[in-house]
């Protein structure tokens, strides 16, 4: 039976408390639904002095006054014993409000994975289409440059497609690698590696592109080989590429890029060039995706590979950073990787 029946109760179940004072709760608030539950509940309580629901928080759903349902939040401290009878205390919030909202959520989040997984699957596809004529593009020319008998200017342009066939196939590559990286599905497989081998082996891959324009590539590594450390041989090679890559497209005359290797508690991989530089502030900025600083219309990019880099990097524990930069004379990357 209703006892107290506070101005909360009013605005929420509708009924005034001359209405409601004297009248069994049950009947209330409780929908008919519910209400052979709620006195069996009761009965059980005056039989043990146990009941689920005191001192607990619950949500259940609740009768108003004018027959619609709401949600409700519901907590009802332990029962006292007063004048020979069980008096209950209970507090009720009205939680339409936040379950509409926890409902618009879900359903946001609902929407979002499945547009995550429609886009991953799109990006599959046009990557795996992408990737196939890319190949068969590269594959012709190298073996038009292999064959030989071309003049010059045939070598020089079979050369031009296959430097732009190269970093469109990194582009695709990049793209396939971020959509993963993003759905979180990557994992290394960490291989003991030389890591002055693997730069050189980047410095090799790299150096028909250098040439092209004039340009060279040094490796610095110390005379003590070799330096060894667990990575994933295909994440350093992508890192490496991009880093080298980047040197190359942004320089302003023949590059000169220099991969050089250092020992210690931790073994650096530097990567440096006399390229254009990067402004102050947007040293953190370019290892964010889609940010591109330099050349946006003229050289081929995305504003992926520093991402995916980055990203490579630490899933192996190694971290990339900018060394350092100024406008106009160069910058200096560092990949370093933790120790054996
Ligand atoms: P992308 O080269 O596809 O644009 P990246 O993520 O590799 O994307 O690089 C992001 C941006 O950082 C580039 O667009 C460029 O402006 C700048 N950047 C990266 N590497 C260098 C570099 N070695 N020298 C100057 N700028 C660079």
């Amino acid at each position: 039976m209703v006892t107290g029946w506070g101005a909360r109760a009013e605005a929420t179940f509708g009924w005034q408390p001359k209405q409601a004072l004297g009248l069994p709760l049950v009947e209330l608030i409780v929908p008919p639904a519910y209400r052979a539950a709620h006195n069996a509940g009761l009965e059980n309580y005056r039989r043990t002095g146990q009941a689920r629901v005191l001192g607990s928080v619950l949500e259940v759903t609740a009768l108003h006054r004018d027959g619609h349902e709401l949600p409700v939040e519901l907590r009802i401290s332990p029962a006292a014993r007063m004048d020979g009878k069980t008096v209950f205390i209970a507090f009720v919030l009205d939680i339409t409000d936040r379950k509409q909202r926890q409902r618009e959520l879900e359903e946001a989040l609902a929407d979002a994975r499945e547009a995550r997984v429609a886009m991953d699957g799109f990006v599959n596809m046009i990557v795996h289409e992408l990737r196939q004529p890319l190949g068969v593009t590269l594959g012709y020319s190298d073996v038009l440059l292999t064959r030989g008998g071309l003049s010059t200017d045939a070598e020089r342009a079979v050369q031009a497609m296959m430097t732009s066939t190269t970093s469109a196939l990194v582009l695709v590559e990049d793209i396939l690698l971020a959509a993963r990286l993003g759905a979180g599905g990557l994992k290394p497989e960490l291989a003991e590696t030389d890591i002055p081998e693997a730069a050189a082996s980047a410095a090799e891959r790299a150096r028909p592109a250098a040439s092209i324009r004039g340009g060279s590539i040094a490796v610095e590594t110390p005379p003590r080989a070799p330096l060894l450390a667990r990575v994933d041989q295909k994440f350093l090679a992508r890192i490496l590429d991009n880093l080298v890559t980047n040197s190359l497209k942004y320089s302003v005359d023949a590059p000169h890029v220099c991969i050089s290797v250092q020992g210690g508690a931790w073994i650096e991989v530097m990567v440096a060039d006399q390229g254009k530089g990067i402004p102050e502030d947007m040293r953190e900025k370019i290892f964010d995706r889609f940010v591109r600083v330099h050349d946006r219309g003229t050289v081929p990019g995305s504003g992926l590979g520093l991402y995916v880099s980055r990203q490579l990097a630490e899933l192996q524990g190694a971290s990339l950073t900018l060394r350092s930069s100024s406008p106009g004379k160069g910058s200096v990357f560092a990949l370093r990787l933790p120790p054996m």
